[in-house]
């Protein structure tokens, strides 16, 4: 059984826990770098970016982060969690930085101008045949992605139709929208998975 961290800084680090329970994980909440020495993988929850950013800085987390990821550890981040693994990111406060490690340009709080909040069905790629019910909670939207990005799924209707909502680079994934919140754990199950093939190729 693997173990996942859900980084908890900030954000909704219990639900996380209780989806990845339910895909059949074992979770360890992160705030040390003692304790990410200890997870096999590492989920980044949705909150707020600017907040998340400055309590890894405080805690001197921004560091021991990178050096995991850029070591091959999964991650998979949701809305926030999105930004903070984003290599660019655009609408950020002044000086605000990411852990990066996908090569994408995510703009923070893209939907949110014109809508705070909405629910819409996205397919998702190799996660099932029915569209994933997505909550989207002032959410970035993906701008743009390198070569090296596999974009997953994007949104199906409304003004925003086409935009990238959820993307993987070999490893590490990310969504703009919050699977925790639904009780469809099908996005928990894809990184748990993921998660699993890497400790058997490591
Ligand atoms: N707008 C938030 C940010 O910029 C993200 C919102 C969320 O995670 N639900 O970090």
């Amino acid at each position: 059984v693997p173990t996942i961290g859900v980084l908890a800084l900030q954000g909704d680090v219990l639900e996380h826990a209780r989806a990845l329970e339910g895909a059949g994980a074992r979770t360890l909440t992160v705030r040390r770098p003692e304790e990410l020495e200890r997870v096999d993988g590492l989920v980044v929850p949705g909150g707020e970016s600017t907040t998340m950013w400055r309590l890894a800085r405080a805690f001197d987390m921004l560091e021991p982060l990178r050096k995991r990821i850029e070591a091959g550890m999964p991650a998979y981040g949701s809305c926030a969690g999105m930004i903070m693994l984003a290599d660019r990111i655009e609408g950020g406060v002044a000086g605000q930085e990411t852990v990066g490690g996908i090569d994408m340009t995510v703009r923070r709080n893209a939907f949110g101008r014109q809508v705070d909040s909405f629910e819409a069905p996205v397919p998702l790629t190799g996660m099932g045949d029915t569209p994933f019910h997505a909550v989207f909670i002032r959410a970035p939207w993906v701008e743009g992605v390198g070569d090296a990005v596999q974009v997953l799924g994007r949104a199906e209707s409304g003004p925003n139709v086409g935009r990238i909502v959820a993307v993987r680079q070999g490893r590490l994934m990310a969504t703009s929208f919050h699977p925790e919140l639904t009780g469809d754990h099908r996005v928990h199950h894809y990184f748990a998975d993921l998660v699993r093939r890497a400790i058997e190729e490591d």
